[in-house]
Protein backbone atom coordinates (compact mmCIF):
# COMPACT_ATOMS: atom_id res chain seq x y z
CA UNK A 1 0.00 0.00 0.00
CA UNK A 2 1.47 2.88 -0.80
CA UNK A 3 0.80 6.52 1.38
CA UNK A 4 -1.70 7.83 -1.74
CA UNK A 5 -3.89 4.27 -0.70
CA UNK A 6 -4.07 5.50 2.77
CA UNK A 7 -7.72 5.92 3.93
CA UNK A 8 -5.71 7.29 7.22
CA UNK A 9 -4.34 10.55 7.49
CA UNK A 10 -0.64 11.65 7.33
CA UNK A 11 1.31 13.59 9.86
CA UNK A 12 3.46 15.76 8.21
CA UNK A 13 6.59 17.19 10.80
CA UNK A 14 8.73 19.28 9.27
CA UNK A 15 12.37 18.55 11.07
CA UNK A 16 13.72 21.87 9.19
CA UNK A 17 11.32 23.79 10.39
CA UNK A 18 12.39 22.88 13.46
CA UNK A 19 15.96 23.34 13.14
CA UNK A 20 14.71 27.34 11.66
CA UNK A 21 12.59 28.28 14.57
CA UNK A 22 15.67 27.00 16.96
CA UNK A 23 18.03 29.34 15.05
CA UNK A 24 15.45 31.79 15.39
CA UNK A 25 15.26 31.07 19.36
CA UNK A 26 19.38 30.73 19.48
CA UNK A 27 19.26 34.76 17.64
CA UNK A 28 17.05 35.78 20.46
CA UNK A 29 18.26 34.01 23.55
CA UNK A 30 22.04 35.18 22.61
CA UNK A 31 24.31 35.28 24.29
CA UNK A 32 22.51 32.16 26.28
CA UNK A 33 23.15 28.38 25.09
CA UNK A 34 19.61 27.15 23.82
CA UNK A 35 18.46 23.94 25.06
CA UNK A 36 15.77 21.63 23.54
CA UNK A 37 13.08 20.22 25.46
CA UNK A 38 11.87 16.99 23.88
CA UNK A 39 10.17 15.51 26.50
CA UNK A 40 6.63 13.60 26.38
CA UNK A 41 8.24 12.29 22.97
CA UNK A 42 9.41 15.24 21.45
CA UNK A 43 5.77 17.02 22.46
CA UNK A 44 4.15 14.28 20.36
CA UNK A 45 6.24 14.66 17.06
CA UNK A 46 9.30 11.65 17.97
CA UNK A 47 11.56 12.66 20.63
CA UNK A 48 13.99 10.60 18.69
CA UNK A 49 13.98 12.11 15.37
CA UNK A 50 13.52 15.94 16.79
CA UNK A 51 16.49 15.59 19.10
CA UNK A 52 18.87 14.20 16.31
CA UNK A 53 18.03 17.06 13.95
CA UNK A 54 18.70 19.71 17.06
CA UNK A 55 21.83 18.50 17.69
CA UNK A 56 22.55 19.08 13.62
CA UNK A 57 21.42 22.89 14.44
CA UNK A 58 23.64 22.54 16.70
CA UNK A 59 21.31 22.09 20.32
CA UNK A 60 24.19 20.42 22.83
CA UNK A 61 21.39 20.01 26.01
CA UNK A 62 18.31 18.30 25.98
CA UNK A 63 15.47 18.18 28.66
CA UNK A 64 13.15 15.00 29.29
CA UNK A 65 10.67 14.82 32.20
CA UNK A 66 10.88 10.93 33.23
CA UNK A 67 14.15 8.58 33.34
CA UNK A 68 12.87 6.13 31.08
CA UNK A 69 12.37 9.24 28.47
CA UNK A 70 16.06 10.29 28.97
CA UNK A 71 17.33 6.85 28.77
CA UNK A 72 15.46 6.07 25.45
CA UNK A 73 16.86 9.01 23.93
CA UNK A 74 20.93 7.73 25.22
CA UNK A 75 20.04 4.55 23.42
CA UNK A 76 19.09 6.66 20.43
CA UNK A 77 22.20 8.89 20.46
CA UNK A 78 24.11 5.61 21.52
CA UNK A 79 23.00 3.78 18.48
CA UNK A 80 23.20 6.73 16.26
CA UNK A 81 26.08 8.91 17.35
CA UNK A 82 25.37 12.46 16.34
CA UNK A 83 27.81 14.01 14.17
CA UNK A 84 28.10 17.59 14.71
CA UNK A 85 30.57 20.32 13.67
CA UNK A 86 32.48 18.99 16.49
CA UNK A 87 32.11 15.28 14.64
CA UNK A 88 30.37 14.34 17.43
CA UNK A 89 33.12 14.67 20.15
CA UNK A 90 31.07 16.02 22.47
CA UNK A 91 28.27 13.97 24.05
CA UNK A 92 24.73 15.14 24.03
CA UNK A 93 24.00 16.38 27.57
CA UNK A 94 20.32 14.81 29.07
CA UNK A 95 18.93 16.67 31.91
CA UNK A 96 15.50 15.04 33.55
CA UNK A 97 12.99 17.24 35.47
CA UNK A 98 11.11 15.30 36.98
CA UNK A 99 12.20 13.97 40.68
CA UNK A 100 13.54 10.65 40.76
CA UNK A 101 12.52 7.87 42.39
CA UNK A 102 14.62 5.73 45.11
CA UNK A 103 16.25 2.77 42.77
CA UNK A 104 16.67 4.96 39.72
CA UNK A 105 20.53 5.94 40.62
CA UNK A 106 21.86 3.35 39.12
CA UNK A 107 20.09 3.54 35.54
CA UNK A 108 21.01 7.59 35.49
CA UNK A 109 24.64 6.98 35.65
CA UNK A 110 24.52 4.12 33.50
CA UNK A 111 22.68 6.11 30.71
CA UNK A 112 24.86 8.94 31.67
CA UNK A 113 21.54 11.43 32.64
CA UNK A 114 21.61 14.70 34.55
CA UNK A 115 18.99 15.13 37.48
CA UNK A 116 17.58 18.16 37.84
CA UNK A 117 17.36 18.15 41.89
CA UNK A 118 14.12 19.45 43.11
CA UNK A 119 14.17 18.62 46.64
CA UNK A 120 16.16 18.11 49.94
CA UNK A 121 15.35 14.75 49.66
CA UNK A 122 16.14 14.42 46.10
CA UNK A 123 19.46 15.63 46.60
CA UNK A 124 19.90 13.30 49.53
CA UNK A 125 19.85 10.69 47.27
CA UNK A 126 21.65 11.80 44.57
CA UNK A 127 24.55 12.41 46.71
CA UNK A 128 24.39 9.20 48.20
CA UNK A 129 25.08 7.53 45.10
CA UNK A 130 28.40 9.31 44.81
CA UNK A 131 29.69 7.01 47.51
CA UNK A 132 29.20 4.07 44.51
CA UNK A 133 29.85 6.00 41.34
CA UNK A 134 32.04 8.70 41.69
CA UNK A 135 31.04 12.96 41.59
CA UNK A 136 28.15 12.70 39.87
CA UNK A 137 26.43 15.65 37.70
CA UNK A 138 23.86 17.77 38.28
CA UNK A 139 21.49 20.53 38.00
CA UNK A 140 19.25 22.44 40.98
CA UNK A 141 15.86 23.73 40.80
CA UNK A 142 14.82 26.76 42.63
CA UNK A 143 10.97 27.04 43.28
CA UNK A 144 10.32 30.90 42.56
CA UNK A 145 6.18 30.99 42.03
CA UNK A 146 5.08 27.80 39.86
CA UNK A 147 4.75 26.03 43.58
CA UNK A 148 4.91 22.65 41.61
CA UNK A 149 8.78 20.98 41.69
CA UNK A 150 12.06 22.91 42.97
CA UNK A 151 13.44 24.31 46.41
CA UNK A 152 11.26 25.97 47.77
CA UNK A 153 13.44 29.34 50.25
CA UNK A 154 12.80 27.30 53.38
CA UNK A 155 14.80 24.63 51.92
CA UNK A 156 17.76 26.38 51.18
CA UNK A 157 19.35 26.65 54.23
CA UNK A 158 20.11 22.70 54.14
CA UNK A 159 22.14 23.44 51.37
CA UNK A 160 24.45 25.36 54.42
CA UNK A 161 23.91 23.43 56.60
CA UNK A 162 24.95 20.16 54.66
CA UNK A 163 27.74 21.34 52.47
CA UNK A 164 28.99 17.93 52.21
CA UNK A 165 25.87 17.10 50.20
CA UNK A 166 25.97 19.47 47.06
CA UNK A 167 30.13 19.24 47.52
CA UNK A 168 29.51 15.79 46.71
CA UNK A 169 28.12 16.45 43.49
CA UNK A 170 28.93 18.24 40.03
CA UNK A 171 26.11 20.73 39.83
CA UNK A 172 26.21 22.74 36.54
CA UNK A 173 23.44 25.09 36.93
CA UNK A 174 20.70 26.53 38.80
CA UNK A 175 17.23 26.64 37.43
CA UNK A 176 13.60 27.74 37.59
CA UNK A 177 10.81 27.83 35.74
CA UNK A 178 8.21 30.63 34.64
CA UNK A 179 4.07 30.11 35.46
CA UNK A 180 3.29 33.37 33.05
CA UNK A 181 5.76 33.73 30.45
CA UNK A 182 3.11 33.70 28.00
CA UNK A 183 1.36 36.80 29.62
CA UNK A 184 3.91 39.13 29.36
CA UNK A 185 2.24 41.85 31.35
CA UNK A 186 1.88 39.37 34.37
CA UNK A 187 3.98 40.71 37.58
CA UNK A 188 4.74 37.24 38.44
CA UNK A 189 7.65 37.07 36.16
CA UNK A 190 9.05 39.92 37.95
CA UNK A 191 8.46 38.77 41.00
CA UNK A 192 10.09 35.38 40.16
CA UNK A 193 13.18 37.32 38.31
CA UNK A 194 13.62 39.34 41.52
CA UNK A 195 13.11 35.69 43.92
CA UNK A 196 15.33 33.52 41.67
CA UNK A 197 18.06 36.43 42.52
CA UNK A 198 17.11 36.04 45.88
CA UNK A 199 17.45 32.31 46.24
CA UNK A 200 20.23 32.38 44.53
CA UNK A 201 22.22 34.72 46.73
CA UNK A 202 21.36 32.87 49.61
CA UNK A 203 23.06 29.83 48.33
CA UNK A 204 26.74 28.70 49.63
CA UNK A 205 29.41 30.35 47.32
CA UNK A 206 30.19 27.66 44.82
CA UNK A 207 26.51 27.17 44.09
CA UNK A 208 25.68 30.90 43.66
CA UNK A 209 28.66 31.18 41.16
CA UNK A 210 26.82 28.33 39.00
CA UNK A 211 25.08 29.93 35.84
CA UNK A 212 21.36 30.10 35.73
CA UNK A 213 18.55 28.70 33.35
CA UNK A 214 15.42 30.60 33.71
CA UNK A 215 13.27 30.94 30.39
CA UNK A 216 10.91 28.46 28.44
CA UNK A 217 9.42 29.70 24.75
CA UNK A 218 7.50 32.35 26.10
CA UNK A 219 10.24 33.53 28.14
CA UNK A 220 12.55 33.75 25.77
CA UNK A 221 10.43 36.82 24.56
CA UNK A 222 10.27 38.32 27.90
CA UNK A 223 14.17 40.07 27.16
CA UNK A 224 17.49 39.19 28.25
CA UNK A 225 16.68 39.86 31.56
CA UNK A 226 14.64 36.30 31.74
CA UNK A 227 17.27 34.40 30.07
CA UNK A 228 20.64 33.43 32.27
CA UNK A 229 23.43 31.79 30.49
CA UNK A 230 20.98 28.78 29.17
CA UNK A 231 17.28 28.70 28.25
CA UNK A 232 15.01 26.00 27.95
CA UNK A 233 12.07 25.98 24.71
CA UNK A 234 9.69 23.66 23.95
CA UNK A 235 6.86 24.19 22.58
CA UNK A 236 8.20 27.59 20.31
CA UNK A 237 10.56 24.79 18.32
CA UNK A 238 7.29 23.11 17.55
CA UNK A 239 5.89 25.87 16.05
CA UNK A 240 3.12 27.05 18.90
CA UNK A 241 3.05 30.78 19.18
CA UNK A 242 5.17 31.55 22.46
CA UNK A 243 3.07 34.52 23.23
CA UNK A 244 -0.66 33.98 21.96
CA UNK A 245 -1.03 37.76 21.84
CA UNK A 246 1.34 38.39 19.58
CA UNK A 247 2.34 37.18 15.93
CA UNK A 248 3.43 33.88 15.62
CA UNK A 249 7.09 34.64 15.34
CA UNK A 250 8.03 30.51 14.74
CA UNK A 251 8.07 28.57 11.15
CA UNK A 252 4.75 26.06 11.29
CA UNK A 253 6.30 22.31 11.81
CA UNK A 254 3.08 19.98 11.42
CA UNK A 255 0.80 19.71 8.85
CA UNK A 256 -2.53 16.99 9.32
CA UNK A 257 -4.00 16.02 6.09
CA UNK A 258 -6.88 13.26 6.02
CA UNK A 259 -8.98 12.43 3.20
CA UNK A 260 -12.51 12.34 2.47
CA UNK A 261 -14.12 8.90 1.84
CA UNK A 262 -17.61 9.67 1.75
CA UNK A 263 -19.93 12.80 0.81
CA UNK A 264 -23.50 12.77 1.08
CA UNK A 265 -25.81 14.98 -0.06
CA UNK A 266 -28.51 15.31 2.75
CA UNK A 267 -32.18 16.84 2.76
CA UNK A 268 -33.14 19.51 4.96
CA UNK A 269 -34.45 18.23 8.39
CA UNK A 270 -31.97 15.00 8.73
CA UNK A 271 -29.00 15.54 11.37
CA UNK A 272 -25.62 14.70 11.62
CA UNK A 273 -23.81 12.71 13.96
CA UNK A 274 -24.38 11.24 17.44
CA UNK A 275 -26.89 13.21 19.46
CA UNK A 276 -28.17 14.38 16.33
CA UNK A 277 -26.51 17.54 17.10
CA UNK A 278 -26.16 19.44 14.26
CA UNK A 279 -29.76 19.38 12.42
CA UNK A 280 -29.60 19.95 8.53
CA UNK A 281 -31.44 23.10 8.01
CA UNK A 282 -30.96 23.03 4.31
CA UNK A 283 -29.79 20.79 1.41
CA UNK A 284 -26.25 20.09 1.95
CA UNK A 285 -23.26 17.80 1.27
CA UNK A 286 -21.38 16.07 4.50
CA UNK A 287 -18.20 14.29 3.51
CA UNK A 288 -16.52 12.07 6.11
CA UNK A 289 -12.97 12.16 6.99
CA UNK A 290 -11.54 9.17 9.22
CA UNK A 291 -9.89 10.94 11.62
CA UNK A 292 -11.00 11.14 15.78
CA UNK A 293 -10.54 11.91 19.07
CA UNK A 294 -8.97 8.29 19.16
CA UNK A 295 -6.42 10.40 17.15
CA UNK A 296 -6.24 13.43 19.51
CA UNK A 297 -8.81 15.13 17.35
CA UNK A 298 -10.67 16.66 20.29
CA UNK A 299 -14.44 15.92 20.61
CA UNK A 300 -14.44 19.64 21.81
CA UNK A 301 -14.02 20.37 18.15
CA UNK A 302 -17.48 19.27 16.75
CA UNK A 303 -19.19 22.11 15.60
CA UNK A 304 -16.58 24.34 16.17
CA UNK A 305 -13.62 25.38 13.97
CA UNK A 306 -13.03 24.09 10.28
CA UNK A 307 -10.86 21.91 8.09
CA UNK A 308 -10.15 23.06 4.75
CA UNK A 309 -10.10 21.66 1.26
CA UNK A 310 -8.31 22.90 -1.50
CA UNK A 311 -7.31 26.32 0.86
CA UNK A 312 -11.46 26.63 1.00
CA UNK A 313 -12.20 26.62 4.79
CA UNK A 314 -15.19 24.01 5.46
CA UNK A 315 -17.35 23.79 8.79
CA UNK A 316 -16.88 20.68 11.25
CA UNK A 317 -20.25 19.84 11.76
CA UNK A 318 -21.55 17.15 14.08
CA UNK A 319 -19.84 15.86 17.06
CA UNK A 320 -16.31 14.44 16.70
CA UNK A 321 -16.62 10.34 17.13
CA UNK A 322 -14.15 8.01 18.02
CA UNK A 323 -12.65 7.82 14.17
CA UNK A 324 -14.27 9.98 12.28
CA UNK A 325 -15.01 13.90 11.62
CA UNK A 326 -17.99 15.33 9.60
CA UNK A 327 -17.82 18.17 7.17
CA UNK A 328 -20.12 20.53 5.15
CA UNK A 329 -18.72 20.70 1.85
CA UNK A 330 -21.84 22.33 0.62
CA UNK A 331 -20.05 25.58 -0.26
CA UNK A 332 -17.69 24.19 -2.47
CA UNK A 333 -18.34 22.49 -6.19
CA UNK A 334 -19.32 18.72 -6.14
CA UNK A 335 -16.34 18.10 -8.37
CA UNK A 336 -14.39 19.90 -5.81
CA UNK A 337 -15.18 16.91 -3.59
CA UNK A 338 -14.72 13.30 -4.64
CA UNK A 339 -13.69 10.47 -2.58
CA UNK A 340 -9.87 10.42 -2.40
CA UNK A 341 -10.09 14.80 -1.33
CA UNK A 342 -7.25 15.50 0.45
CA UNK A 343 -8.67 17.59 3.69
CA UNK A 344 -6.02 19.64 5.46
CA UNK A 345 -6.78 19.85 9.65
CA UNK A 346 -3.96 21.33 10.50
CA UNK A 347 -2.04 23.49 8.09
CA UNK A 348 -1.12 26.83 6.29
CA UNK A 349 -4.91 27.38 6.28
CA UNK A 350 -5.79 26.14 9.71
CA UNK A 351 -3.12 26.50 11.89
CA UNK A 352 -1.94 24.62 15.32
CA UNK A 353 -3.00 26.95 17.50
CA UNK A 354 -5.91 28.10 15.51
CA UNK A 355 -7.23 24.27 16.58
CA UNK A 356 -6.23 24.20 19.79
CA UNK A 357 -7.77 27.50 20.05
CA UNK A 358 -11.27 25.87 18.56
CA UNK A 359 -11.22 23.13 21.03
CA UNK A 360 -10.58 25.52 23.85
CA UNK A 361 -7.02 24.39 25.04
CA UNK A 362 -3.29 25.07 24.03
CA UNK A 363 -0.93 23.84 21.46
CA UNK A 364 0.77 21.68 23.82
CA UNK A 365 -2.23 19.63 24.47
CA UNK A 366 -2.73 19.08 20.97
CA UNK A 367 0.47 17.89 20.12
CA UNK A 368 1.07 15.58 23.04
CA UNK A 369 -2.08 14.19 21.95
CA UNK A 370 -1.72 13.11 18.83
CA UNK A 371 -2.56 9.85 18.00
CA UNK A 372 -0.50 6.81 16.81
CA UNK A 373 -2.55 5.62 14.08
CA UNK A 374 -1.21 8.74 11.25
CA UNK A 375 1.24 7.95 8.69
CA UNK A 376 3.73 10.05 10.06
CA UNK A 377 6.39 11.76 7.56
CA UNK A 378 9.37 13.37 8.32
CA UNK A 379 11.00 16.06 5.89
N1 LIG B 1 11.42 23.90 31.41
C1 LIG B 1 10.61 23.17 32.20
C2 LIG B 1 11.01 22.91 33.61
C3 LIG B 1 9.40 22.69 31.71
O1 LIG B 1 8.59 21.96 32.50
C4 LIG B 1 9.04 22.98 30.38
C5 LIG B 1 7.77 22.52 29.81
O2 LIG B 1 6.76 22.38 30.40
C6 LIG B 1 9.92 23.73 29.58
C7 LIG B 1 11.10 24.17 30.13
C8 LIG B 1 9.56 24.09 28.17
O3 LIG B 1 8.44 24.92 28.16
P1 LIG B 1 7.79 25.48 26.82
O4 LIG B 1 7.29 24.29 26.08
O5 LIG B 1 6.70 26.36 27.27
O6 LIG B 1 8.87 26.17 26.09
Amino acid sequence: MSATDRAGATLTIDLDAIARNYATLCDRATPARVAGVVKANGYGLGADRVASRLWKAGCRDFFVALPEEGIRLRRHFRRYPPAGPDGGAEAPRIHVLCPMIRGIEADLVAHDLIPVLNNPAELALWAAATARHGRLPAALHLDTGMTRLGFIESELDMLSEKPELAGALDIRFVMTHLACADLPEHPLNEEQRRLFSAMRDRLPAPLRALPASFANSSGIFLGPAFHGEMVRPGVALYGVNPTPSRPNPMAQVVQLQGKIVQVHEIDRGRTVGYGAAHPVTRKARIATVPVGYADGYLRALGGQGHCAVNGVRVPIVGRISMDLTTLDVSALPEAATPIGTPVELIGPTVSLDELAGNAGTIGYEILTGLGRRYHRVYR
